[in-house]
């Protein structure tokens, strides 16, 4: 996959989670990591799955670029 930003080509990899999903929350519903853990959001990793999720990074942009399509 290409940056959108630099246009060089983004190494694949994963992000792995522990124990619970990581979240997307909207920031006017963020409320902390501690209130958020009980909230709806559209879930990034599976703690039943394999807890990981597709991930392009970008070194030189800092960028990471994840597909969701299947996660919502
Ligand atoms: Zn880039």
């Amino acid at each position: 996959m290409q940056c959108p930003f630099c246009k060089m080509e983004m190494e694949k990899g994963v992000i792995s989670g522990d124990r619970y999903s990581l979240k997307w929350i909207e920031e006017d519903r963020n409320k902390g990591a501690i209130i958020n853990a009980f909230k709806r959001g559209i879930k990034i990793t599976n703690p039943w799955g394999t807890n990981q999720v597709e991930t392009y990074l970008c070194r030189d942009c800092k960028k990471m670029i994840i597909d969701i399509e299947d996660l919502i």
